[in-house]
């Protein structure tokens, strides 16, 4: 099946293979985008060099499930996750894409069952993490513990990867580390294309002139990287947000929105701030 055009909807960290292939690599991004381990980036291009859909990183609990799950349901043709490299502890990535496989989301669309800290879920519909659930088969855990360095551990092993790619895509069944793995052939359903930055991208109409800036950083902070890791010198990313509403913070404080996968979103930010300082003075 041909995935509809503008696939794959969401940019991120990540090669683009065949597309027809049932498999996509998720490799666990455990630090900074400046300092990516070489081990890593092996994973992905094992990924890739295989005949994976789709081999990249993941690094956020929220707005890279996000942007995976959007990516998967555009492409019915993939139905394997191989999950690789090592947890990150303080994202619980990992942990949160299997529990998202396993569980799915509340009516708050938290990711039932994940221990991260913010697995919300809040800017893709529950139909798309329904249809994601639906869609892939098995999430093929090669995920490592936190802090793991022997590159011969299966989840950081490139040749490792490769066969469990490989096993995704053979026509026949293959045992692979427990799970029985074949192309199946596609999802028999639509592709699904939903594309989050275009909500983002949505002019602040939830805050109007008179209204609290307190409900202006609530709509900010849904924006922001969810991580509450304090590196702007406030204590929870809403307090941050907060502060941008006042004007008394600048975007360039957060260094997490420099990372690559959210470039949409600061993109978006600096528009509604800048959209609020035309409205009002100051936003
Ligand atoms: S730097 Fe501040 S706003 Fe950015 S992710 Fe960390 S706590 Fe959130």
């Amino acid at each position: 099946m041909k995935p509809p055009d503008g696939y794959p909807p969401e940019e991120g960290r990540y090669v683009r293979g065949n597309d027809y292939s049932p498999v996509a690599v998720c490799v666990i991004l455990d630090t900074f985008d400046f300092a990516i381990p070489f081990e890593l980036t092996q994973l992905v291009m094992a990924g890739a060099d295989t005949g994976a859909a789709l081999s990249g990183m993941l690094q956020t609990e929220n707005i890279g499930l996000e942007k995976i799950v959007c990516n998967i349901v555009a492409n019915p043709n993939l139905r394997y996750v191989v999950l690789c490299g090592r947890e990150s502890s303080g994202h619980l990535p990992g942990e949160s894409l299997l529990a998202l496989k396993l569980n799915g989301v509340d009516d708050g669309k938290r990711i039932i069952g994940s221990k991260a800290l913010t697995p919300q879920l809040s800017n893709i519909p529950v139909e798309l993490v329904d249809r994601f659930r639906k869609q892939i088969v098995n999430v093929v855990n090669l995920l490592c513990r936190p802090g793991e360095r022997d590159v011969k551990s299966p989840g950081l092993d490139p040749e490792v990867i490769t066969e469990a790619v490989k096993s995704c895509y053979q026509e026949a069944p293959v045992v692979f580390q427990g799970y029985t793995l074949y192309d199946m052939g596609a999802y028999p359903e639509p592709a699904i294309f939903h594309k989050i930055a275009s909500k983002l991208a949505q002019p602040l109409q939830a805050v109007e002139p008179g209204k609290s800036k307190m409900g202006a950083g609530l709509v900010l902070s849904r924006l922001l990287p969810g991580t509450n890791c304090r590196e702007c010198g406030r204590k929870t990313c809403l307090a941050f947000a907060i502060d941008l509403a006042r004007g008394k913070a600048c975007l360039e404080r957060c260094p997490i929105l420099d990372e690559a996968e959210f470039t949409e979103n600061r993109k978006a930010l600096a528009g509604l701030l800048e959209q609020g300082t035309k409205d009002h003075g100051k936003y």
